[in-house]
């Protein structure tokens, strides 16, 4: 299903309220946007650095926050050692900054309240997935949902305080003491476990975490037109 992209907003300044670390590499960016336009949960915008030369770099970031947060934005990026822009947004970004923005973008990978809701994210990939889910607890508590997350360890998980009884984790690389579960990427039975027989199942990681976790949820079950895909990029599992 195609839907119409919502235009986003023109080029503005935020002002960064806050920068909260997620762990050592992931940290949130709290944004106040002059004329905030509401956004959907799944939707992101672009962050636009510009050099005293004029060498600008734009790049992509979901929304992490639910559109009922009036007002602010909140921007979960991951630090690529070697990257243009998260560098700059996680190490050199303080309190009072300003960051170019335009915003939201997107009309695919949106969440409008279809139920069940099945959520599958990879590292970073959870931060629009995150939307969803506060989202859903603020304005839709009798939608069942389940959130599959897939990290190398418990020192990478994001929103940690914040995952409850409907999030399964995944540890790809290691697992905490108490885990029955060995090590591995997601398999078909982790798929199976939190599969639902309808309702839509939005995926978002890297692209290697992406095409994996799609073709498990066809092996469940999921037709093409229940699964909506985001892609962040090349690379992680
Ligand atoms: C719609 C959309 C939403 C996104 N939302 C988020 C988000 O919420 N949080 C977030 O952290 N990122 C998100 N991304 C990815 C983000 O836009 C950037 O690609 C990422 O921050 C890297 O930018 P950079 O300038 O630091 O690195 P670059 O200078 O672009 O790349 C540096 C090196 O890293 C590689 N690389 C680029 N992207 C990735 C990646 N994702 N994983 C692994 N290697 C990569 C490149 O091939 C290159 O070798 C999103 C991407 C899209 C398309």
């Amino acid at each position: 299903m195609t839907e119409p992209a919502p235009t986003p907003g023109p080029w503005t300044f935020a002002t960064v309220e806050s920068v909260r670390p997620e762990n050592a590499h992931v940290a949130t960016l709290r944004l106040r946007v002059p004329d905030r336009r509401a956004h959907l949960p799944g939707q992101h915008y672009i962050v636009r650095l510009t050099a005293e030369d004029g060498y600008s770099a734009s790049r992509s970031y979901s929304v992490a926050s639910p559109p009922e947060d009036a007002g602010v934005v909140e921007l979960t990026v991951d630090r690529l050692p070697a990257g243009e822009v998260s560098p700059y947004l996680t190490e050199d970004v303080v309190a009072g900054d300003e960051v170019e923005v335009r915003g939201p973008v997107g009309g695919y990978f949106v969440w409008r309240g279809e139920s069940p809701l099945l959520l599958v994210a990879g590292g970073s990939g959870v931060a629009p997935v995150m939307a969803m889910l506060r989202s859903r607890r603020l304005s839709h508590p009798d939608v069942p949902v389940r959130l599959l997350f897939s990290v190398r360890a418990p020192e990478e998980l994001i929103f940690a305080t914040e995952l409850g009884p409907e999030t399964t984790v995944v540890y790809t690389r290691r697992t905490p003491p108490a885990a029955t579960r060995p090590a591995g990427r997601i398999t078909a039975d982790d798929v199976a476990a939190v599969a639902f027989d309808d309702g839509p199942a939005y995926v978002c990681g890297s692209t290697g975490f992406v095409e994996a976790a799609a073709t498990l949820l066809a092996q469940q079950g999921y037709d093409r037109s229940r699964i909506k895909l985001e892609r962040y990029g090349s690379s992680g599992s």
